[in-house]
């Protein structure tokens, strides 16, 4: 008789490791977002350190729950951007309010699959109030409908489909039966300085780019309302048109009562794209900016960037819920509607998927309005705080109207320097900033020329860190003032 070999010893996941693993993961967590005020704002580690500290052949013998977590925690620190904290101020990017956080740990916690009421009655109201909630504060017809989508691309995709189903529904063409090719053409327009992913939108509708056609901006990038009228007056045929609340350069909004004058006329489709913008309307103090916002067709925003909701969230908002269900919606006889509650699946691209309403309830609870208003009001203020430290340093001209939370600073230029030796300078100056590590700027070009752009987004940065920012970005265009 032989003895069987004892076979490779598996260590199935166990349920007692849950516990270990979520603390091992709060405790780095927590470590990681106490060092955001005091670490070094950009990675410090490169690609091939990262790739060395993560990488090599997936092992054969599984690990346990917690060490994974340590490993991981470990391995990646260097390369962490500490996007989250105070002194960020690329692209428009926000932090986590605290609740939004812990709200969203508790959504990967529940585990809940948010595209039927069936699958989370819990889910599915706290995802129709936060939906509300957000139409109050933004101004936005209580009526709308509202989908919780991964952030403003989807968004401008989901709205824009509604969009383009509302418009040939119109003609008699069912585009989501027939599809495009047949259908009545399309006339598609936006504002020159349009977002990328409004294209990107269209391309991902089979709209395509190119039949965009851009209207002209004024200086701050608003989009002309008389350029409009004159585009859409040369032609017939079902139109759409983007407008943007919230210059990704400038913070400048559209003027939506003019633009909505026109579309009201022409019976085009208007969309606003709100990324950060559409927020503004949540503070006595910008509302003014969004002023006829509210007689759009579509809005776009996202939650990750001014609600500082972790990513990813984005919301996808318009005000004829047949549009949107007519481009979103689907049908099969296992799918159990809910006629009296929200099946979240007819409103987004997505069937299956996270509560992602949960951190946006979270947030919006934990801030109130008055709180809503003020976490709106302190990035402007801060934006405004940046302008002027920079501007009084004589180093840097402001080229924007800082109306909102952002900022486009150029160096002044030097005698003898044409645009390039100044564009050829950003670059230096950006590099150095990121390099040194007290904060971290992004580029953007406008009108042009290069730019340094300064997005003041999250709800945790103070005026001490806009001051220490600022006098970081003086220091290195003053190490990068003299003649090379
Ligand atoms: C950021 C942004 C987008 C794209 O949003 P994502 O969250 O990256 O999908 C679209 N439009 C504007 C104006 C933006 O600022």
């Amino acid at each position: 008789m032989t003895t069987p070999s004892p076979g490779p010893r598996v260590t199935p996941p166990d349920a007692s490791e849950i516990g270990p693993a979520l603390d091992r993961a709060a405790h780095h967590a927590a470590r990681f977002l106490e060092s955001l005020a005091s670490r070094p704002v950009g990675a410090r580690a490169s690609v091939a350190d990262l790739r060395a500290a993560l990488g090599g052949p997936l092992n054969e013998e599984p690990v346990s729950a917690p060490d994974t977590i340590d490993a991981l925690s470990r391995g990646v620190d260097a390369g962490l951007v500490a996007s989250a904290g105070p002194r960020y101020f690329g692209f428009v990017t926000g932090g986590s309010l605290p609740a939004a956080l812990a709200a969203d740990w508790l959504v990967s916690a529940w585990d809940q699959n948010a595209a039927m009421f069936v699958g989370s009655p819990a889910a599915a109201v706290l995802e129709e109030v936060a939906a509300a909630w957000v139409l109050a504060v933004t101004g936005l017809p209580a009526h709308a409908s509202v989908g919780f989508v991964t952030g403003a691309q989807m968004a401008n995709f989901t709205a824009l489909a509604a969009a383009r189903h509302a418009v040939l529904a119109r003609e008699g063409w069912s585009v989501e039966d027939r599809g495009l090719s047949g259908a009545p053409p399309l006339r598609i327009f936006a504002g020159a300085e349009a977002h990328v992913t409004i294209g990107s939108a269209l391309a991902m509708l089979g709209l395509g780019r190119a039949t965009l056609t851009p209207i002209g901006a004024d200086d701050e990038g608003r989009l002309r309302a008389d350029v409009l009228a004159r585009e859409l007056r040369r032609g017939t045929g079902p139109a759409i048109v983007c407008a943007q609340a919230g210059n990704v350069n400038t913070g400048a909004f559209d003027p939506f009562d003019a633009i909505a004058d026109v579309t009201t006329a022409h019976e085009a489709w208007l969309h606003v794209d709100g990324a950060f913008g559409l927020w503004a309307a949540a503070s006595p103090h910008s509302r003014h900016l969004t002023a006829g916002m509210a007689r759009a067709d579509s809005w776009a925003t996202d939650a990750h960037k001014w609600l500082n909701v972790p990513y990813d969230s984005g919301l996808a908002i318009v005000a004829d819920p047949d549009a949107h269900r007519g481009a979103m919606g689907m049908s099969a006889s296992y799918l159990v509607g809910q006629p009296d509650a929200r099946d979240g699946f007819l409103w987004t691209p997505e069937a299956s998927r996270r509560a992602r309403g949960v951190a946006v309830y979270a947030a919006l609870r934990s801030l109130g309005t008055s709180g809503l208003a003020r976490l709106v009001e302190r990035g402007c203020a801060h934006a405004r705080r940046f302008a002027n430290r920079l501007r009084a340093s004589g180093h840097f001209d402001v080229l924007n109207d800082v109306v909102l939370n952002q900022v486009l600073v150029r160096p002044t230029g030097r005698p003898g320097d044409d645009d390039a030796a100044t564009d050829a300078r950003v670059a230096r100056i950006l590099a150095d900033v990121q390099r040194e590590g007290t904060c971290w700027l992004g580029g953007s070009r406008w009108h042009g020329r290069a730019v340094i752009r300064v997005s003041l987004s999250s709800w945790m940065t103070t005026d001490d860190d806009v001051d220490r920012s600022a006098a970081a970005l003086v220091a290195a265009a003053t190490r990068h003032a003299e003649p090379m």
